[in-house]
């Protein structure tokens, strides 16, 4: 039988960051010695006062479905976490509870998206972006920034690619895979360019808020009054609570969105895992500051791979102020040939580090910035300075 798939799976490309991770596993099993700094997520366990909320939550009989954009007790700790860490007031209208970040974003993608819709995405973005709003109809509209600007948009570049059909503008903030921040002065910048076109909604992907190395204030688009009723405030606890498995993400959002949401989600998930729900409602009301730890580590990781890496000829890397990402540009490599195999591009950079140092890290050319590669620090020192060493050795 032929091939009976759509026309839109069959267009979608597989997450760059998932593949990569699986190839190194892949590997492993095959015996070989694969040191894994591909996939963004945190090496720590979710902490225990966490998972006892989730243990209590089974033995309290948690098993029933949920309502579809989650548990009241869930959205008023989200309405809270807003608050207080973001000065964003929200009802509970205006939040959904999703199975992680990413079905937030999609279910966002499809609320808002009709065919041949712009969305602005400033370049590098994180690798589902782009795929998520090809899936949903829209057209993605990259705008390339570059690392003297410490990979921010401009306003100008901003009002430069708006077009009468622009639809929407999102991005990360601190940003994955670049690290950087966009203060309040240059979120401002932004907002006063979308301020002469009312179409355009901002999806506001905040997740890394919390891995934040202290050089710039976290800050949020909707805190400006005139942009609120406009943007959608993405969040999860993926990352900040090591809790990648868990699922769970959630918006912050004008009212009629959040309610598309959450009838697209009725349609779709019947809802967020329930025990996870509830060890969430644990992990937000908390202080942010038991979770500090792993930020701190993240910075001596951070701190340490930088230094290694700017001692490698041909590595030029900003310095990411948030997440645990680094990016840097490759570019003096393409066109080389190393140990007989020709570079021609970030791919095949990344292939060759897979392949001839065992290392996994993830190409640029998925973040849709064709001159880095994407290395996380989110592993041990010693893997850290295990992996550069071999990555120097190959090079
Ligand atoms: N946004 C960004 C910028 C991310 O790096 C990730 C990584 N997973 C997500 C969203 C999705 O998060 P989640 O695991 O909660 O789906
Ligand atoms: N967000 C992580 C990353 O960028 C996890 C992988 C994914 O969800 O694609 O590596």
């Amino acid at each position: 039988m032929s091939n009976q798939l759509s026309e839109r799976i069959n267009n979608l490309v597989p997450s760059a960051t998932l593949e990569m991770a699986a190839k190194a596993r892949e590997l492993r099993a095959e015996g070989k010695d694969i040191i894994g700094l591909s996939l963004g997520e945190p090496d720590f366990n979710t902490p225990d006062y966490i998972k006892d909320a989730a243990i209590q939550a089974i033995n309290e009989n948690y098993n029933s479905y949920t309502p579809v954009d989650g548990y009241v007790e869930l959205k008023d700790a989200i309405i809270t976490k807003f608050k207080r860490d973001n000065n964003l007031t929200y009802g509970r209208s205006q939040i959904v509870v999703s199975t992680g970040a990413k079905q937030a974003l999609y279910n966002v993608a499809q609320a808002c998206l009709d065919k041949g819709d712009e969305v602005i995405l400033p370049c590098p973005y994180w690798v589902s972006y782009s795929d998520i709003v090809k899936l949903s109809d829209g057209v993605p509209v990259e705008v390339a920034t570059s690392i003297e600007n410490d990979f921010k948009m401009t306003p100008e570049q901003l009002e430069a690619a708006i077009t009468p059909k622009t639809k929407m503008l999102w991005y990360s903030s601190p940003c994955n895979p670049s690290g950087s921040i966009y203060s309040k002065e240059e979120l401002r910048g932004l907002a006063d360019v979308l301020q002469k076109h009312p179409q355009i909604v901002v999806v506001s992907d905040e997740i890394y808020e919390h891995i934040n190395y202290g050089v710039t204030e976290h800050a949020s688009m909707a805190d400006f009054e005139d942009m609120y009723d406009r943007t959608v405030t993405v969040n999860g606890v993926a990352k900040a609570f090591a809790m990648t498995g868990w699922r769970i993400g959630y918006i912050g959002a004008p009212e009629y969105i959040a309610r598309a949401c959450n009838k697209l989600q009725g349609q779709v998930t019947s809802g967020a895992n329930c025990i996870a729900q509830r060890a969430v409602i644990t992990a937000l009301l908390e202080s942010p500051s038991r979770v500090q730890y792993m930020v701190d580590e993240f910075k001596n990781r951070r701190k340490l791979i930088l230094e290694l890496l700017n001692g490698i000829p041909g590595f030029k890397c900003n310095e990411p102020e948030g997440a645990f990402y680094v990016y840097p540009d490759v570019s003096e490599y393409f066109g080389k040939t190393l140990q007989g195999r020709k570079i021609g591009n970030a791919s095949d950079f990344a292939m060759y580090l897979l392949e001839e140092a065992n290392v996994a890290t993830v190409t640029g050319d998925a973040f849709g910035n064709g001159d880095s590669i994407r290395i996380s620090y989110a592993a041990s020192e010693d893997e850290i300075k295990d992996a550069i060493a071999r990555i120097a050795s190959v090079l």
